[in-house]
């Protein structure tokens, strides 16, 4: 973009015009509407109109790539260049940064990572590393740098990065523009550029859990999201994974941090965390061109190694490493059964993670307050076969627990026949 023009009322309402009509609008036009939206130049209710419009006649690949970059220049943007990055595009119980992260550290791929916190069901990583007694993720930017350098893994808060997202992301969420896949690929690349990670996977979900609910949808988001990386330099690949089951057992932040201790640990732990970790790890140390990727990843773990990087990197951002073994979890404990015998058909995740959120795990609003200790522990998945009366989830925290326990009865579906687990990687590109 050349010099900043401020964008005119008419010109808004052109764009408008344009959109709504199925046109496409230039580079030029794309830039100054984020530019004039992000200053308040450019009322609520105009956006509101233009995002609606895009929404229903989607975008071309080149206005896509325009309001990516337009949103990544809104902030500051870091650079990373030798590091690995993993970006989920949300999901229930979903760990998979705390738990494979350490292992790729483990193995000599560093990593830099900016990160959010949680929002509705899905989790974020820096609560669920603040449920540590001591951890901080409010790093200045030199000594997040360093630790990078010396034990080559450090998260920090994504504060300052793509404010012009931030601002369109809360609009779209109260006008029902969120899930247009060109809005969540310009979304979720302009803050991936933005945090300067030279390699990255995206782990795109779908199902009821997702913003996507189709396999199909996942997978055109996929190419989206990697298409967009590549045009900007960042070598990019992505899975395609499910969201229809919670992952692992736990949801909720210390409930979380606990299981994905264990599992680095080596302790026995849920099949379907196991194999994402194990994939999502080999995946990212074959972007960085590192021999063997299975063989390290297994070795990482069964040595110790990712276990003992996991806890430098706790004690490095001041987090208690004597805590780990036992992490907050609130006494306030509710047993939830099984009403019939059967075949478990389906335990949703959509129905669990507002468990947990009413429970006290996550926030309805941005500012809420999170219960470090609240959550659900899930005790069967699909496949598996139960007693009537047996314990199929356990539910912690002092909110809302006799709603939470019918939204996770809710959440169970039990049949006759014999069900097929459903597996967890549907598909890669
Ligand atoms: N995650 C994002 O960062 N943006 C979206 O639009 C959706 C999910």
């Amino acid at each position: 973009m050349s010099e900043w023009q401020p964008v005119r009322m008419s010109e808004m309402l052109n764009a408008v015009e344009t959109k709504k009509r199925g046109g496409e609008l230039s580079r030029d036009t794309i830039q100054r509407v984020v530019e004039g939206y992000t200053s308040g130049e450019i009322p609520d209710y105009q956006m509101s109109a233009l995002l609606m419009a895009i929404f229903i006649r989607g975008m071309s690949y080149e206005e896509t790539f325009a309001l990516t970059m337009a949103m990544a220049n809104s902030g500051k943007r870091y650079s990373f260049p030798g590091c690995v990055d993993k970006h989920s595009t949300g999901g229930v119980g979903d760990k998979i940064s705390l738990t494979s992260l350490p292992i790729v550290a483990a193995c000599g791929a560093p990593v830099a990572k900016l990160s959010g916190r949680g929002l509705g069901t899905t989790g974020g990583t820096i609560d669920k590393l603040e449920s540590i007694p001591g951890f901080s993720c409010d790093l200045p930017e030199e000594r997040f740098e360093r630790q990078v350098k010396e034990i080559g893994l450090a998260i920090m808060e994504a504060g300052d990065v793509a404010p012009a997202d931030k601002k369109i992301y809360a609009l779209r969420d109260t006008t029902g523009t969120v899930d247009s896949v060109p809005l969540i690929g310009s979304s979720i690349v302009s803050k991936k550029v933005a945090t300067g990670a030279a390699h990255l996977l995206y782990d795109v979900k779908s199902g009821s859990g997702a913003f996507v609910k189709s396999r199909d949808e996942a997978r055109g988001l996929a190419e989206l999201l990697v298409r967009l990386s590549d045009s900007l330099g960042i070598e990019a690949s992505a899975l395609i994974t499910s969201m229809e089951e919670p992952l692992g057992g736990a949801v909720g932040n210390a409930l979380e941090v606990r299981e994905s201790v264990s599992f680095l640990r080596g302790e026995t732990s849920p099949a379907d965390l196991s194999e994402k970790t194990r994939v999502v790890a080999a995946r990212l140390l074959e972007l960085k061109n590192l021999p063997n990727p299975e063989d390290a990843v297994k070795k990482a773990i069964s040595s110790g190694s990712a276990y003992e990087k996991f806890q430098e990197f706790v004690a490095t951002q001041g987090g208690s490493v004597k805590a780990l073994g036992d992490l907050p979890r609130s006494r306030e404990v509710r047993e939830v059964v099984a009403p019939r015998a059967g075949h478990v058909a389906r335990f949703g995740a959509l129905g669990i993670g507002h468990a947990a959120l009413l429970l006290g795990a996550g926030r309805e609003r941005k500012g809420d307050r999170v219960d470090p200790g609240a959550g659900v522990e899930v005790l069967v998945k699909s496949g598996d076969e139960v007693e009537k009366g047996q314990s199929v989830a356990q539910l912690y925290g002092g909110r809302n627990i006799e709603r939470a326990a019918e939204l996770v009865l809710e959440a169970l579906e039990i049949s006759d026949k014999q069900v097929k687990r459903s597996p967890v990687i549907l598909g890669n590109l």
